[in-house]
């Protein structure tokens, strides 16, 4: 919904992703004035129609629409951003269908690359309900000894320190430097930050932060490719479980 311009980069990357991958997609370009009911309606819609197997709202939605309202509308069983309380749910008990696609994308980061998670410390900062709370339940599936960090956090450089495995997810550009990172870390760096120039960054200053890293991810290129491959995958997901 509306004029957003980094949704609508996202939401075209999705669509050329779909193409690309060969699953149909409908696209709603909903004006910035479209009502609550309406988008309800639509979502409502969606839900009962056979030829659609996931859904996805692209967030931030208007100021006047609740977001929770929306979220909670879509079929659970559509829900491809596993956003919905159910799916959010699932993954805490570790019975899930659906994965939060970023946190789901670093997590195949960390397995193609070799690295084992049991028993590492991990270090998420950023506390989000879309990144960090998801993030943190996953490496805890996979046996990481693992530590939430957040806006309110104390001595914050002594905890990210201690980080064999340390996800950034704070929407600061360049916010961890490289003395906050210990020597041979896992950095995955979720951040995607437009600086004044136009360009992207990440919330981790790569220069620094690649001198101490044992391996370190991109921006762009790191993390924002895989949430899309993980979209894709929870379609094809969704496919199997509507039929
Ligand atoms: P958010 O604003 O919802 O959450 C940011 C978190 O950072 C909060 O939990 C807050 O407590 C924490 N934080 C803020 N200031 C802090 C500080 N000084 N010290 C420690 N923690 C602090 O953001 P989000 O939706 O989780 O997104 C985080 C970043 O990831 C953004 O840059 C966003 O654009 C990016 N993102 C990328 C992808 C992707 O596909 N790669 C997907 C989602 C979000």
């Amino acid at each position: 919904m509306g004029e957003d311009p980094a949704s609508q980069v996202y939401v075209r990357n999705k669509e050329i992703a779909c193409e690309a991958c060969g699953i149909y997609s409908e696209k709603y370009a909903l004006p910035e004035e479209t009502t609550q009911e309406e988008l309800l309606s639509l979502i409502d819609t969606l839900n009962k129609k056979s030829s659609i197997s996931g859904i996805l709202v692209q967030l931030p939605v208007p100021k006047h629409i609740d977001e929770e309202t929306i979220i909670n509308a879509i079929d659970p069983k559509k829900d491809v951003d596993a956003f919905h309380p159910i799916n959010v749910g699932k993954i805490m008990v570790g019975n899930y269908d659906f994965v939060p696609c970023t946190p789901a994308g670093v997590m195949e980061l960390i397995k193609e690359s070799g690295i084992d998670v049991s028993g590492k410390e991990c270090v998420v900062v950023g506390r989000s309900n879309i990144v960090g709370k998801p993030q943190a339940m996953l490496l805890l599936h996979q046996n990481g000894t693992v530590t939430i960090c957040h806006s309110r956090t104390k001595n914050l450089a002594e905890k990210t320190r201690n980080a064999d495995i340390l996800v950034a997810a704070v929407g600061i550009p360049n916010f961890i430097k490289g003395d906050m990172i210990k020597e041979g870390a896992v950095v995955i760096d979720v951040g995607i930050n437009r600086m004044e120039n136009g360009k992207l960054c990440g919330d981790v200053e790569f220069e620094t932060a690649e001198k101490v890293a044992d391996a370190i991810t991109p921006v762009p290129g790191g993390v924002g490719p895989m949430t899309i491959a993980m979209l894709m995958r929870n379609t094809v997901k969704a496919a199997i479980v509507n039929n």
